[in-house]
Protein backbone atom coordinates (compact mmCIF):
# COMPACT_ATOMS: atom_id res chain seq x y z
CA UNK A 1 0.00 0.00 0.00
CA UNK A 2 1.65 3.34 -0.82
CA UNK A 3 1.53 6.22 1.29
CA UNK A 4 -0.89 8.63 -0.17
CA UNK A 5 -2.98 5.60 0.49
CA UNK A 6 -2.44 4.81 3.70
CA UNK A 7 -2.76 8.62 4.51
CA UNK A 8 -5.96 8.54 3.11
CA UNK A 9 -7.06 5.96 5.25
CA UNK A 10 -5.81 7.13 8.91
CA UNK A 11 -7.40 10.46 8.08
CA UNK A 12 -10.43 8.64 7.32
CA UNK A 13 -10.32 6.57 9.91
CA UNK A 14 -9.99 9.83 12.37
CA UNK A 15 -12.49 12.44 10.70
CA UNK A 16 -14.82 10.07 9.14
CA UNK A 17 -16.82 11.37 6.27
CA UNK A 18 -16.81 14.77 5.32
CA UNK A 19 -20.03 15.36 3.39
CA UNK A 20 -18.56 17.38 0.72
CA UNK A 21 -19.38 19.92 -0.97
CA UNK A 22 -22.12 22.03 0.84
CA UNK A 23 -25.18 22.91 -0.06
CA UNK A 24 -27.47 25.57 1.47
CA UNK A 25 -30.55 22.95 1.23
CA UNK A 26 -28.99 20.51 3.16
CA UNK A 27 -29.23 20.99 6.82
CA UNK A 28 -26.26 18.40 7.82
CA UNK A 29 -24.02 19.75 10.33
CA UNK A 30 -20.60 17.69 9.94
CA UNK A 31 -19.62 17.42 13.98
CA UNK A 32 -16.11 17.57 13.16
CA UNK A 33 -16.10 21.34 11.29
CA UNK A 34 -14.95 24.12 12.99
CA UNK A 35 -17.08 27.13 12.86
CA UNK A 36 -21.00 27.56 12.39
CA UNK A 37 -20.74 25.80 8.45
CA UNK A 38 -23.42 23.57 7.53
CA UNK A 39 -24.93 21.98 4.38
CA UNK A 40 -22.46 19.09 4.22
CA UNK A 41 -24.07 15.60 3.54
CA UNK A 42 -21.65 12.70 4.47
CA UNK A 43 -21.54 9.70 2.98
CA UNK A 44 -24.35 11.16 0.50
CA UNK A 45 -22.12 11.19 -2.52
CA UNK A 46 -25.22 11.56 -4.87
CA UNK A 47 -25.91 15.13 -4.19
CA UNK A 48 -25.93 17.34 -6.95
CA UNK A 49 -29.14 15.78 -8.18
CA UNK A 50 -30.45 18.89 -10.03
CA UNK A 51 -28.77 21.64 -12.28
CA UNK A 52 -29.60 24.03 -9.64
CA UNK A 53 -27.07 22.51 -6.85
CA UNK A 54 -24.75 22.40 -9.26
CA UNK A 55 -24.77 25.72 -10.25
CA UNK A 56 -24.52 26.26 -6.58
CA UNK A 57 -21.41 24.63 -6.54
CA UNK A 58 -20.10 25.80 -9.50
CA UNK A 59 -20.17 29.38 -7.73
CA UNK A 60 -19.33 28.59 -4.59
CA UNK A 61 -16.06 27.46 -6.34
CA UNK A 62 -15.34 30.86 -7.69
CA UNK A 63 -16.88 32.64 -4.85
CA UNK A 64 -14.27 30.68 -2.94
CA UNK A 65 -11.06 31.85 -4.02
CA UNK A 66 -8.83 33.55 -2.10
CA UNK A 67 -11.59 33.60 1.37
CA UNK A 68 -13.00 31.07 3.61
CA UNK A 69 -16.07 29.17 3.59
CA UNK A 70 -17.92 31.13 6.44
CA UNK A 71 -17.57 34.08 3.81
CA UNK A 72 -18.88 32.50 1.13
CA UNK A 73 -21.72 31.18 2.98
CA UNK A 74 -22.44 34.30 3.55
CA UNK A 75 -22.81 35.56 -0.05
CA UNK A 76 -24.64 32.34 -1.05
CA UNK A 77 -27.21 33.25 1.85
CA UNK A 78 -27.57 36.80 0.03
CA UNK A 79 -28.09 35.18 -3.58
CA UNK A 80 -30.72 33.34 -2.14
CA UNK A 81 -32.44 36.40 -0.43
CA UNK A 82 -32.40 37.66 -3.89
CA UNK A 83 -33.71 34.83 -5.73
CA UNK A 84 -30.45 34.37 -7.79
CA UNK A 85 -28.97 31.18 -7.17
CA UNK A 86 -29.87 29.98 -10.68
CA UNK A 87 -27.57 30.77 -13.75
CA UNK A 88 -30.61 32.97 -15.56
CA UNK A 89 -30.85 35.14 -13.17
CA UNK A 90 -26.95 35.52 -12.25
CA UNK A 91 -26.79 36.26 -15.69
CA UNK A 92 -29.56 39.04 -15.93
CA UNK A 93 -29.46 40.55 -12.02
CA UNK A 94 -27.63 44.04 -12.35
CA UNK A 95 -23.70 43.88 -11.38
CA UNK A 96 -24.43 46.42 -8.66
CA UNK A 97 -26.50 43.91 -7.08
CA UNK A 98 -24.71 41.31 -7.47
CA UNK A 99 -21.82 42.97 -6.34
CA UNK A 100 -23.25 43.99 -2.89
CA UNK A 101 -24.79 40.16 -2.22
CA UNK A 102 -21.71 38.49 -2.81
CA UNK A 103 -19.63 41.37 -0.99
CA UNK A 104 -18.93 38.73 2.20
CA UNK A 105 -16.58 36.76 0.33
CA UNK A 106 -14.36 39.65 -1.55
CA UNK A 107 -13.10 40.68 -4.30
CA UNK A 108 -16.60 41.52 -5.67
CA UNK A 109 -15.58 43.66 -8.30
CA UNK A 110 -13.49 40.79 -10.37
CA UNK A 111 -15.62 38.01 -8.72
CA UNK A 112 -19.00 39.71 -10.16
CA UNK A 113 -17.89 39.75 -13.38
CA UNK A 114 -16.89 36.13 -13.11
CA UNK A 115 -19.81 34.99 -11.86
CA UNK A 116 -22.07 36.85 -15.04
CA UNK A 117 -19.24 34.62 -17.44
CA UNK A 118 -19.65 31.67 -15.94
CA UNK A 119 -23.77 31.78 -15.80
CA UNK A 120 -23.53 32.51 -19.32
CA UNK A 121 -21.31 29.51 -19.71
CA UNK A 122 -23.38 27.43 -17.69
CA UNK A 123 -26.10 28.02 -19.23
CA UNK A 124 -24.58 27.53 -22.72
CA UNK A 125 -23.85 23.44 -21.59
CA UNK A 126 -27.50 23.08 -21.94
CA UNK A 127 -27.15 20.20 -18.57
CA UNK A 128 -23.90 19.02 -20.45
CA UNK A 129 -20.48 17.68 -18.60
CA UNK A 130 -17.93 20.66 -19.31
CA UNK A 131 -14.69 19.36 -20.50
CA UNK A 132 -11.66 20.73 -17.88
CA UNK A 133 -10.23 22.22 -21.27
CA UNK A 134 -13.93 24.21 -21.75
CA UNK A 135 -13.66 25.35 -18.19
CA UNK A 136 -10.18 26.77 -18.31
CA UNK A 137 -11.36 29.02 -20.96
CA UNK A 138 -13.74 30.63 -18.88
CA UNK A 139 -12.17 33.47 -17.51
CA UNK A 140 -11.91 34.12 -14.09
CA UNK A 141 -11.13 29.49 -13.69
CA UNK A 142 -7.89 28.37 -13.16
CA UNK A 143 -6.96 24.79 -12.47
CA UNK A 144 -8.18 24.73 -8.58
CA UNK A 145 -11.74 26.00 -9.66
CA UNK A 146 -12.03 23.53 -12.58
CA UNK A 147 -10.96 20.72 -10.72
CA UNK A 148 -13.12 21.54 -7.91
CA UNK A 149 -16.45 22.28 -10.23
CA UNK A 150 -15.69 18.65 -12.14
CA UNK A 151 -15.20 16.88 -9.06
CA UNK A 152 -17.86 17.86 -6.85
CA UNK A 153 -20.71 19.81 -8.70
CA UNK A 154 -20.08 17.05 -11.86
CA UNK A 155 -19.04 14.05 -10.35
CA UNK A 156 -15.71 13.78 -12.12
CA UNK A 157 -12.60 12.11 -10.74
CA UNK A 158 -10.37 15.10 -10.72
CA UNK A 159 -8.41 15.60 -7.86
CA UNK A 160 -8.16 19.05 -6.23
CA UNK A 161 -4.86 20.33 -5.42
CA UNK A 162 -5.44 23.36 -2.80
CA UNK A 163 -2.74 25.44 -0.88
CA UNK A 164 -3.32 23.20 2.29
CA UNK A 165 -2.30 19.93 -0.24
CA UNK A 166 1.48 21.28 -0.92
CA UNK A 167 1.63 22.65 2.38
CA UNK A 168 0.38 19.40 4.32
CA UNK A 169 2.20 16.69 1.90
CA UNK A 170 5.57 19.08 1.60
CA UNK A 171 5.66 18.95 5.21
CA UNK A 172 4.67 15.45 5.59
CA UNK A 173 7.59 15.02 3.71
CA UNK A 174 6.09 13.14 0.72
CA UNK A 175 7.52 15.36 -2.56
CA UNK A 176 9.36 18.46 -1.22
CA UNK A 177 12.51 19.57 0.10
CA UNK A 178 14.07 16.57 -1.43
CA UNK A 179 12.61 16.41 -4.61
CA UNK A 180 14.66 17.45 -7.69
CA UNK A 181 12.53 19.32 -9.28
CA UNK A 182 9.85 21.86 -8.84
CA UNK A 183 6.28 20.23 -8.61
CA UNK A 184 3.63 21.76 -10.55
CA UNK A 185 -0.03 21.72 -10.07
CA UNK A 186 -0.52 19.11 -12.69
CA UNK A 187 2.59 17.02 -11.53
CA UNK A 188 1.13 16.62 -7.73
CA UNK A 189 -2.40 16.02 -9.12
CA UNK A 190 -1.19 13.25 -11.08
CA UNK A 191 0.84 11.80 -8.03
CA UNK A 192 -2.58 11.63 -6.76
CA UNK A 193 -3.93 10.25 -9.83
CA UNK A 194 -1.56 7.68 -9.99
CA UNK A 195 -1.26 6.20 -6.84
CA UNK A 196 -5.36 6.15 -6.82
CA UNK A 197 -5.93 4.81 -10.24
CA UNK A 198 -6.64 1.35 -9.51
CA UNK A 199 -9.49 2.79 -6.99
CA UNK A 200 -12.57 0.78 -7.54
CA UNK A 201 -16.09 0.58 -6.00
CA UNK A 202 -17.27 2.12 -2.92
CA UNK A 203 -15.07 3.70 0.01
CA UNK A 204 -15.18 0.41 1.92
CA UNK A 205 -13.49 -0.75 -0.79
CA UNK A 206 -10.85 1.93 -1.19
CA UNK A 207 -10.33 1.77 2.64
CA UNK A 208 -9.08 -1.94 1.99
CA UNK A 209 -7.40 -1.51 -1.16
CA UNK A 210 -3.98 -3.11 -0.75
CA UNK A 211 -3.09 -3.56 -4.47
CA UNK A 212 -3.02 0.15 -5.44
CA UNK A 213 0.06 0.78 -7.65
CA UNK A 214 3.14 3.03 -6.61
CA UNK A 215 3.67 6.58 -7.94
CA UNK A 216 7.42 7.50 -7.05
CA UNK A 217 9.10 11.05 -8.04
CA UNK A 218 12.82 11.76 -8.26
CA UNK A 219 14.03 12.24 -5.65
CA UNK A 220 17.39 13.33 -3.84
CA UNK A 221 18.60 11.64 -0.52
CA UNK A 222 17.56 14.26 2.15
CA UNK A 223 19.68 13.34 4.70
CA UNK A 224 22.15 14.86 2.61
CA UNK A 225 20.63 18.45 3.00
CA UNK A 226 20.39 19.80 6.45
CA UNK A 227 17.13 20.25 7.48
CA UNK A 228 17.81 24.17 7.63
CA UNK A 229 18.53 25.02 4.13
CA UNK A 230 15.66 22.48 3.12
CA UNK A 231 13.29 24.93 4.40
CA UNK A 232 14.82 27.97 3.16
CA UNK A 233 14.73 26.05 -0.24
CA UNK A 234 11.27 25.04 0.00
CA UNK A 235 9.87 28.13 1.12
CA UNK A 236 11.21 30.15 -1.87
CA UNK A 237 9.79 27.33 -3.79
CA UNK A 238 6.39 27.76 -2.56
CA UNK A 239 6.94 31.10 -3.34
CA UNK A 240 7.97 30.63 -7.01
CA UNK A 241 5.19 28.22 -7.28
CA UNK A 242 2.48 30.15 -5.97
CA UNK A 243 3.91 32.64 -8.39
CA UNK A 244 3.65 30.77 -11.50
CA UNK A 245 0.83 28.88 -10.88
CA UNK A 246 -0.45 32.45 -10.58
CA UNK A 247 0.94 33.74 -14.02
CA UNK A 248 -0.20 31.03 -15.61
CA UNK A 249 -3.58 31.65 -14.29
CA UNK A 250 -3.50 35.33 -15.46
CA UNK A 251 -2.11 34.06 -19.15
CA UNK A 252 -5.11 32.16 -19.40
CA UNK A 253 -7.27 34.43 -18.37
CA UNK A 254 -6.22 36.50 -21.08
CA UNK A 255 -6.75 34.53 -23.67
CA UNK A 256 -10.28 32.76 -23.15
CA UNK A 257 -9.98 30.36 -25.81
CA UNK A 258 -6.63 28.62 -24.77
CA UNK A 259 -7.07 25.37 -24.97
CA UNK A 260 -5.05 23.23 -21.86
CA UNK A 261 -2.96 20.24 -22.86
CA UNK A 262 -4.65 17.30 -20.94
CA UNK A 263 -1.69 15.28 -19.37
CA UNK A 264 -3.81 13.30 -17.20
CA UNK A 265 -3.82 9.61 -17.57
CA UNK A 266 -4.37 6.58 -15.77
CA UNK A 267 -7.82 8.32 -14.46
CA UNK A 268 -9.40 6.64 -11.27
CA UNK A 269 -12.90 5.04 -11.31
CA UNK A 270 -14.47 6.04 -8.68
CA UNK A 271 -14.77 9.97 -8.08
CA UNK A 272 -15.94 9.37 -4.26
CA UNK A 273 -12.37 8.80 -3.12
CA UNK A 274 -10.79 12.05 -4.66
CA UNK A 275 -14.07 14.11 -3.33
CA UNK A 276 -14.07 12.79 0.66
CA UNK A 277 -9.91 12.64 0.79
CA UNK A 278 -9.67 16.66 -0.51
CA UNK A 279 -12.18 17.29 2.20
CA UNK A 280 -10.21 15.40 4.60
CA UNK A 281 -6.98 17.61 3.79
CA UNK A 282 -8.93 20.72 4.58
CA UNK A 283 -10.27 19.14 7.75
CA UNK A 284 -6.34 18.23 8.89
CA UNK A 285 -5.36 21.53 7.88
CA UNK A 286 -7.63 23.12 9.74
CA UNK A 287 -7.58 21.70 13.15
CA UNK A 288 -4.11 20.41 12.78
CA UNK A 289 -1.86 21.02 10.19
CA UNK A 290 -2.76 25.19 10.57
CA UNK A 291 -0.56 27.58 8.67
CA UNK A 292 1.63 28.73 12.08
CA UNK A 293 1.96 26.69 15.08
CA UNK A 294 0.73 23.09 13.55
CA UNK A 295 -0.67 20.76 16.71
CA UNK A 296 1.38 18.11 15.51
CA UNK A 297 0.68 16.19 18.94
CA UNK A 298 -2.46 15.66 18.48
CA UNK A 299 -2.27 14.97 14.78
CA UNK A 300 -3.43 11.95 12.89
CA UNK A 301 -0.27 12.06 10.79
CA UNK A 302 2.20 12.50 13.55
CA UNK A 303 3.81 9.33 13.59
CA UNK A 304 4.72 9.26 9.98
CA UNK A 305 5.14 12.79 9.41
CA UNK A 306 8.69 14.01 8.66
CA UNK A 307 7.21 17.52 10.00
CA UNK A 308 9.05 19.46 7.34
CA UNK A 309 8.15 22.68 8.82
S1 LIG B 1 2.34 15.89 12.05
FE1 LIG B 1 2.42 18.14 12.13
S2 LIG B 1 3.40 18.77 10.20
FE2 LIG B 1 2.76 16.64 9.96
S3 LIG B 1 0.75 16.77 8.99
FE3 LIG B 1 0.42 16.65 11.20
S4 LIG B 1 0.28 18.78 11.90
FE4 LIG B 1 1.20 18.80 9.84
Amino acid sequence: MNDLTKIYQTLFKYFGPQGWWPLLDCEGKNPTKTGAMQGYHPSNFKLPTSNLQRFEICIGAILTQNTSWVQVEKALQNLKKLNALSPEAISTISENKLKEAIKPAGYFNQKAKKLKLFADFFISLKGKVPTREQLLSVWGVGPETADSILLYAFHQPYFVIDAYTKRIFSRYGLFTADHILPISYHELQNLFHNDLSRTTGDRTAVLNTSDMTTHKIIRKDSTVVPKKIQRVFWARKCFAFSWLDHARNAVRSSKPIMIQHDRHFDMPKDYKVFNEYHALIVELAKRNCTKQKPKCESCPLNESCKKLI
